[in-house]
């Protein structure tokens, strides 16, 4: 069904291990248990390509002959408040919403992104206002806390927050508190499959490859802004579950899958592609779709809309 519109996707897989791999007795015996459109860095703000972007992108879903059960937002909702003021972030927000509430009829869950934390980067000091940092995020979405956990038949998802605050920038990690909620999180579940959503990448290879230049030195340049820098800790306590089989993520605005030591590690493109200006490199603006099967396997398709 309408192959030219599903990108061609990079598959890396690792010489580390032998991996399991899906035999084709196991691809046909499988049963779906539900659908998921993965759409990530709307960056919505006012202007007619980003607004008509985001209304199109929400009508292709919602109009799938095959709808999904749910939508996962992997974060950058917004064009950014990082370094916005008051008044530009919450017509940011109010646009998203908007366009939301017009053009989308499925549930949605919320992943926080950068671009969606208010001040960090304001050269005003905005510290005092309740809305500050994360609080503004957490307003929008009606969360209490910007990581959290549900499931769906008999998988499991949770949704991380990447994002932390570093010499008035930010780093890509879990924090202590967050990690060990992590740790409760997967020992408490172990029974179910595992989705982990994550704005920034945890494993990635469109990472490496965001800039376009090396370093003087030829080394890759990779920054703490763009892979998550507690990569090597999450990989040694994903080891101890073999239950774990997927991670979403998005961020790079660049699609990927990664088969790493038994977990598939798909970066989902952006909604926005280039910011709305077009491709960003070798990627149109896209979402995916991913179908989730009761024996733990899933499938991605990337989509053009
Ligand atoms: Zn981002």
């Amino acid at each position: 069904m309408q192959r030219r519109k599903f990108l061609q996707n990079i598959s890396l897989v690792t010489a580390a291990a032998a991996l399991p791999t899906i035999t084709n007795a196991e691809t046909a015996n499988r049963k779906k248990s539900f659908t998921t459109a993965f759409i990530s860095d709307i960056h919505i703000k006012p202007s007619e390509i980003a607004e008509a972007g985001m209304k199109k992108a929400l009508q292709h879903i919602n109009q799938l002959k095959q709808q999904p059960d749910f939508i996962i937002n992997g974060g950058d909702t917004i064009m950014d408040a990082l370094a916005a003021d008051k008044e530009k972030t919450k017509k940011q927000w109010d646009l998203f919403n908007k366009i939301m509430q017009s053009e989308n009829k499925l549930p949605v869950k919320h992943c926080i992104g950068n671009h969606d934390i208010w001040g960090w980067q304001l050269k005003e000091d905005v510290k005092s206002d309740p809305l500050y940092g994360k609080a503004w995020w957490l307003q929008q979405t009606g969360y209490t806390k910007t990581y959290y956990s549900f499931t769906q038949n008999n998988w499991h998802f949770i949704v991380l927050d990447s994002v932390q605050e570093n010499k008035g920038g930010y780093i890509a990690l879990l924090d202590d508190e967050q990690f060990s909620w992590l740790e409760k999180e997967l020992e408490a579940n172990k029974e179910k499959f595992i989705c982990i959503v994550s704005h920034i990448p945890i494993i990635s290879f469109c990472s490496a490859m965001f800039f376009k230049d090396m370093l003087p030195n030829g080394d890759w340049k990779l920054s703490r802004a763009l892979l998550h820098t507690d990569a090597r800790k999450i990989k040694d306590l994903f080891k101890k579950y073999p239950n774990i089989k997927t991670c979403l993520s998005g961020h790079i605005h660049l699609q990927d899958e990664v088969n790493y030591l038994g977990i598939k590690y798909y970066c989902n493109g952006a909604v926005s592609g280039n910011w709305w200006g077009g491709a960003f490199q070798d990627f149109a603006p896209a979402y995916a779709l991913l179908d989730f099967y009761s024996n733990g396997t899933v499938d991605r398709k990337m989509v053009e809309y």
